[in-house]
Formats: C-alpha cells, structure tokens, sequence
C-alpha cells in the first residue's frame, strides 16, 4: 500500500485522489489517500500531490499550517512528489508574485496567468519525455515555465515552451493530469522513474 497524501488546504483535491489510486491499481496496489490540511501528516506520506486552484491561497495556508516546510522536508528525503498547475506555481523557485511565497523544491521560474492571458483554457495532446502516445493535456489558466534551472528537466514543450518539468523526485506540470482519466503522468511521476520502495 501506498500512502498517499494530497496537499487539500485549497484545489482540486478528489480527482488527484482518484488518479493516484487508479495509478497504483495498474501496478497492483493500493493507495492509502490522506487530504492533507494540517501539520503532522506529510512526514507519514510516501508520496505527495499538489492540486490546480489558486496558488496565492495554497501558499498562504501552507505557510499559516506549517506544511511548507514538512513539503520540503519530503523531498529533501527524496520522497516523490506531483506538483500541478498552482501546484507546480507554489513548488517552483519564484511565481513572479509576491503573494506566493514558493517552496523552491522545482528549480524553474514560472509565470502566473501567462497562458491565460492568450487563451483561459485548452486541451492538447501533448509529446511527454517517457510515454509512448500523446498525453491529452488540460491547461486551465496555466502558468508559464519561464526558467528552467540546471538541476530540472524538460518532459514536454508546447508552443515551444516547458509545461512539464522534473527535479529529482519532483515532477511539476502547467497542466491538468489530474482532470482526464488517463493516469499516466501519476504513473509515470510516482512508479515509473524510480524503483519504488513502497
Ligand atoms: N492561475 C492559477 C494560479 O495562479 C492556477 C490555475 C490552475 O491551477 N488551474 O494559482
């Protein structure tokens, strides 16, 4: 059994419950999914999910309920973690907002509403580094990667432009994996590029 747990101060908590456990089903395992609201619950989980929403209230209350730092403490201990849309806002290095105040665990700097401000909300089908067919992405006001730093890697470009990035055990995505039934980037950040010790 895996223990899950989704970061659920803010966002869209239930469908990241639901990916993760159809992830570890095609594994042949269970998911123990714990929506984390307090401090005291991230240091039990063996991997993490931070949901889309709205990263200016995520960060905030993150920080107001401690969880800011037992995040970084987690993957500090190399623990996976799926960071999406305002998740992947709130883990990067700087959202080009001082209301977010980032956990610096994404070594790239993003940019808020930038996608947006072209186009509120689109699905692509998407080239990821790792899997075989197109990934249909949902992007919903979606940051822009501005900067990637030399410790991330790109997994996939669109409109010439990261929308997905990995630093070490972090996997961050401007868009939405959560929100289509195809679990492959759950799989692929939590089962697939690492021997998994749960
Ligand atoms: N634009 C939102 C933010 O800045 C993120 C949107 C989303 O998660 N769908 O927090």
């Amino acid at each position: 059994t895996v223990n899950a747990g989704v970061v659920a101060v803010q966002g869209d908590v239930s469908e990241h419950a639901e990916a993760i456990r159809s992830a570890a089903n095609s594994h042949g395992m269970d998911a123990d999914v714990t929506e984390i609201r307090r401090s005291g619950i991230v240091p039990d989980c063996d991997i993490l999910l931070m949901p889309g929403g709205e990263s200016t209230s995520i960060s905030r209350l993150l920080a107001r309920e401690g969880i800011d730092a037992e995040i970084q403490d987690h993957v500090d201990a190399g623990k996976p973690m799926l960071a999406t849309c305002a998740g992947l806002i709130v883990a990067s290095m700087d959202a080009s907002d001082d209301r977010v105040e980032t956990l610096n665990v994404i070594d790239a700097t993003v940019d808020r509403n930038a996608f947006g401000r072209q186009k509120d909300s689109f699905e692509a089908p998407l080239d990821v580094k790792g899997l075989d067919e197109p990934f249909p992405a949902v992007f919903i006001r979606a940051p822009l990667i501005a900067d990637v730093g030399g410790d991330a890697e790109v997994l996939a470009t669109w409109d010439g432009n990261p929308v997905a990035v990995k630093d070490g055990p972090v996997v961050g995505t401007s868009f939405h994996p959560e929100l289509t039934s195809d679990s492959r980037i759950h799989d692929l950040a939590f089962f697939g590029t690492q021997e998994a010790t749960f």
